[in-house]
């Protein structure tokens, strides 16, 4: 079996999916899934066209509602909460087109998307300045945008807008962030820079990310998990998922 069913109740995982089932009018996009997302791992989901992959992302951040089964993110079951919550919880998900603001400068972009719920003091003002303009350099850096801070993020590559939106999400700390097809349609060298970022981010959460890149998932992944039909059909290093007959079958008969 799989490592993760292995290590069943000997450790806490940051991400448990179980018998994660949602129909919509009778069709099983997501059928029975179960799978478990350890600290600092980079899972990546893999999976022809319409295997359900973008749906699982929806049903944890909330967007959709499941029609039985269980998420627990750090112990605390998704299923019953609302988007927001989730959100608040923890678990930060990037979309496939990216949603910046376009008129806002890198800087702005990022620092608007600093969380500003537990900074309600108006005499901290001045320190708070201080500290969100130092958190935005910071994450900048990360991003590879240090240079454009006051570059208008609608003239940014298609590539760099990605990042920019990887940033806004890191700004508000997740422990979970999920991405959706980040590397596609960016240059081969964009992709081996967010491929080095994203080993940099998971030095302190866990990220999922969905990609059909295969030499961009060997870059990134520590375990990948090959949906088909809504359901696991093999799982493991992307050294055994790739020589995996069930995998090459799926994959030939696309
Ligand atoms: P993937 O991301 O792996 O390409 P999706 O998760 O987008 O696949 O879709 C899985 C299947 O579920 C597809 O057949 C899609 O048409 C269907 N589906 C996804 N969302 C909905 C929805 N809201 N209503 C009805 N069918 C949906
Ligand atoms: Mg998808």
């Amino acid at each position: 079996m799989t490592i993760s069913n292995v290590s069943i109740g000997a450790k806490d995982f940051v991400l448990a999916v179980e018998g994660l089932t949602v129909s919509f009018d009778g069709f099983k996009a997501v059928n029975d899934l179960s799978f478990y997302v350890d600290e600092n791992e980079i899972r990546v989901i893999i999976g022809p066209n319409g295997a359900g992959k973008t749906t699982v992302l929806d049903l944890i951040c909330g967007r959709t509602k499941a029609t039985t089964g269980s998420i627990k993110f750090r112990g605390k079951e998704l299923t019953k909460m609302k988007e927001h919550q989730i959100v608040h919880a923890g678990v930060g998900r990037k979309f496939q087109n990216p949603s910046i603001y376009e008129d806002l400068s890198v800087f702005e972009n990022l620092e608007i998307s600093y969380p500003r719920g537990r900074n309600v003091w108006g005499a901290l003002t001045f320190k708070r300045d201080r500290e969100v303009i130092e958190k935005v350099e910071e994450i900048a850096e990360m991003i590879f945008l240090k240079d454009l801070l006051g570059k208008e993020a609608g003239l940014l590559s298609h590539g760099q807008k990605q990042w920019l939106e990887i940033g806004m999400l890191l700004i508000q700390n997740p422990d979970l962030l999920m991405l959706d097809e980040p590397v596609a349609g960016m240059s081969v060298a964009e992709r081996k820079q967010t491929a080095e970022l994203l080993h940099r981010i998971t030095k302190n959460r866990s990220v999922i990310v969905i990609e059909h890149d295969m030499q961009f998932v060997e870059d990134i992944a520590d375990r990948v998990t090959v949906l088909h039909q809504g359901k696991v059909l093999s799982e493991g290093s992307m050294e055994r998922v790739k020589t995996d007959p069930k995998v090459v079958e799926v994959y030939l008969g696309h």
